[in-house]
């Protein structure tokens, strides 16, 4: 059905979405996030489907935007957009907003908007990019060995376009994970009230499907007004707002960037990859 990811009802009224590009860590490529999104959709339609849990197979979650894709803009040409921006082949700032845009930004906040409830069950690392995928779900399931990071302030970027952080994380954290770039464990992060448990690496699977399933006895449409409910008190406190003054705010990061090292973001935050694919 997909390239990469899985698409599985693994018990009744659960569907459970799995990232299936391992070998590269669940790098983002154009064409997993537009699958991701068509695999969301696929649950949402589907009244049989209550509850949707999003995995990754491989060691790691996702290892965050796939820098090394060839083509970035042409690759959109492959897909149905969701959004009304367009013009991604425009020069300059424009064309690079405009992707950003629709596939960072508006994409996870599609997902975060999905009625119906969205469960992450997350395991290895998860970095930058990869909480734009964990973070719009209502609910996280992480592994002991699970580790979350933003390095984007290292490539000379403000954090990652889904800009969640407040949110998740609380300023003075949000700040710390930025400002250093480091990996947060399970631990802390569930201490944080980030992430809603944290299990055995053995268990994760197990105990994810059996909280999913146990939602998924409730009545559809309470879990879709709850979900509601919730995200209207954090809209109500300007999360949207917030979001967006934080995406402009790296798309001026962007720009900058590109003045001055010739690329959207600083090749030296990026262990070489960027430059030496430059
Ligand atoms: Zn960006």
């Amino acid at each position: 059905m997909f390239e990469t990811v899985l698409y599985e009802t693994p018990a009744p009224r659960v569907a459970r979405i799995v990232l299936n590009r391992p070998a590269s860590r669940n790098a983002q490529d154009t064409k997993l996030l537009y699958e991701l999104n068509a695999a969301f959709d696929m649950a949402a339609k589907d009244d049989e489907i209550s509850v949707v849990i999003l995995s990754a197979n491989g060691p790691h979650f996702s290892s965050g935007h796939d820098l090394r894709e060839a083509d970035p803009i042409g690759a959109l040409a492959d897909h149905d957009t969701v959004g009304t921006w367009c013009g991604f082949t425009c020069a300059g700032a424009e064309g690079w907003m405009a992707r950003e845009k629709e596939l960072y930004q508006g994409l996870s906040e599609r997902w975060r908007n999905l009625p119906k409830p969205t469960i992450a069950q997350v395991h290895g690392k998860c970095i930058a990019g990869g909480l734009m995928l964990i973070w719009p779900c209502d609910l996280i399931v992480a592994s002991e060995d699970a580790t979350f990071a933003d390095n984007t302030v290292s490539m000379g970027m403000t954090g990652v376009e889904y800009f969640g952080h407040p949110w998740e994380l609380g300023p003075r954290k949000a700040k710390e994970m930025l400002f250093t770039s480091d990996f947060m464990s399970a631990q802390e992060a569930h201490r944080l009230h980030m992430i809603n448990h944290v299990v055995s690496a053995e268990t994760l699977e197990s105990f994810t499907l059996a909280l999913a399933s146990r939602i998924a006895e409730k009545p559809l449409f309470a879990l879709k007004l709850a979900k509601e409910s919730v995200n209207a008190a954090e809209d109500a406190q300007g999360r949207i707002s917030a979001m967006q003054t934080a995406f402009a705010y790296h798309q001026l990061g962007h720009s900058h960037n590109m003045q001055v090292h010739g690329m959207p973001i600083d090749p030296r935050g990026t262990g070489g990859l960027v430059a030496a694919k430059a």
